[in-house]
């Protein structure tokens, strides 16, 4: 970089972090305080450094990182659960995408940060806020940019922003105690197949019965021309009033819509019957790129989206009532979804650590509901073909067409039990 640019560099960024807050100006959103917007700085420069090596699972990066993320939600206020910041989990080394990552067997660890309710009674349920700080390292698996293999794929805006939201969301709610408890959660291996998150879920601080919603962000440093998308609006019957009604002080161009089965960690909390919005500012060029860095990150966006949330989350710990669970059923179909076969509307557990396939739920009057299948039951065997794992499953699946009638066996409670399934079509 040339001793001129270099000269002239922090004014040029001040000039790019100034285009948004102008853009926000002329909208008549009030641009954060320049303390909130240097806090969000330092601290996405920090996460998305090269110094991290993209935080792969298990790697000394992603280490630094969550004693980091430990460190801020300290200093945010939040305390720290009975065992401790730090929740550890080993990834199984047959997890599918952990063996693609040849991180099969590494050590997760999910930080977890608490903001005690101020009700006597409400204090006893619970709001989850979470983000998951992991993400590619050197790219390679799952990486969009094969040529780049090596180079530290920084994940700035995936999702180094849905982690510093974390810290600006804890800090305002601080100062407004919510009726219910707030479990603030910056999951682990989220890029490997949500294993952090399912395995919070399963292991949670607060039971999963007293989890009121969950709250997700997963790319919100992006912001573009004001649009944010929600996703996990139906499922509460409350979700899409109480968006459009906060909204009216933020002014987003707000996209609200669907299920909670998406591809981030809030799937793992819908799964377990519970509320999810997921907070995402859309893709963009530089996704799961060595490209996604963080003088990229529209920052004054990134600190309104968790304003935005902030409030959110306080009207949902707050309510006197619980929300309205939705489960619903199956999306429709993707145009050109085939080559899959038949359908059976299972959701597997990505952490994988058993011979054949957990389940974390099945789909609402999906064959798999109406045969019985169960969340927790464990598919060994799909007619006469026996499966091992999720490859072995959906080539079983594969050998079979809509409406066949196949035996399904799982594993229930230690003993094996036949379904009887009539197979659908993707959708049916
Ligand atoms: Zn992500």
């Amino acid at each position: 970089m040339s001793a001129r640019i270099r000269a002239i560099l922090p004014f040029l960024l001040l000039h790019a972090a100034a285009a948004p807050l102008a853009a926000q100006a002329a909208a008549g959103v009030t641009p954060p305080p320049p303390a909130v917007l240097e806090a969000v700085r330092q601290d996405v420069r920090y996460l998305a450094s090269d110094a991290l090596g993209g935080r792969l699972t298990g790697s000394p990066g992603a280490d630094s990182a969550a004693a980091y993320i430990a460190r801020r939600f300290a200093e945010s206020g939040l305390q720290p659960p009975p065992g401790g910041w730090f929740q550890r989990f080993t990834v199984a080394p047959d997890a599918p995408a952990a063996m693609h990552a040849g991180v099969g067997g590494a050590e997760g660890t999910n930080v977890i940060g608490i903001l005690p309710g101020r009700d006597p009674v409400l204090r006893n349920e619970v709001v989850i806020v979470g983000a998951h700080y992991d993400h590619l390292g050197p790219g390679g698996t799952f990486a969009l940019d094969p040529d780049s293999t090596g180079a530290v794929h920084n994940g700035a805006d995936d999702n180094a922003s849905g982690t510093v939201a974390l810290f600006q969301i804890a800090r305002r709610l601080q100062s407004a105690r919510p009726a219910r408890t707030v479990v603030f959660i910056a999951f682990s291996a989220e890029e490997l197949g949500l294993l952090g998150s399912a395995h919070y879920a399963r292991n949670p601080a607060y039971p999963i019965a007293v989890t009121r919603a969950m709250v997700n962000l997963d790319m919100v440093g992006r912001l573009r021309n004001g649009r944010l998308i929600v996703y996990g609006s139906a499922t509460a019957a409350e979700f899409p009033a109480l968006l459009e009604s906060l909204n009216r002080q933020y002014g987003f161009a707000l996209h609200h819509e669907g299920d909670g089965y998406g591809r981030s960690d809030q799937s793992s909390f819908y799964a377990a019957g519970v509320p999810v919005l997921h907070m995402f500012t859309d893709l963009h060029e530089d996704y799961h790129r060595s490209t996604d860095d963080w003088e990229k990150l529209d920052l004054a966006g990134l600190a309104r989206v968790a304003d935005f949330t902030a409030a959110v989350t306080a009207a949902i710990a707050s309510r006197p009532t619980a929300l309205t669970f939705i489960n619903l059923p199956p999306p429709a179909p993707s145009a050109g979804g085939g080559g899959y076969g038949a359908y059976l509307g299972s959701i597997p557990d990505m952490a994988g650590g058993v011979r054949g396939v957990r389940l974390t739920g099945v789909r609402k009057d999906s064959p798999a509901e109406r045969a019985g299948i169960q969340a927790g039951d464990v598919i060994i065997r799909i007619a006469t073909t026996q499966v091992a794992d999720l490859q072995g499953m959906t080539d079983a699946l594969r050998e079979h067409k809509p409406g066949d009638l196949v035996d399904v066996v799982v594993v229930r409670d230690g003993a094996e039990r036949t379904c009887r399934v009539t197979l659908g079509r993707r959708g049916g």
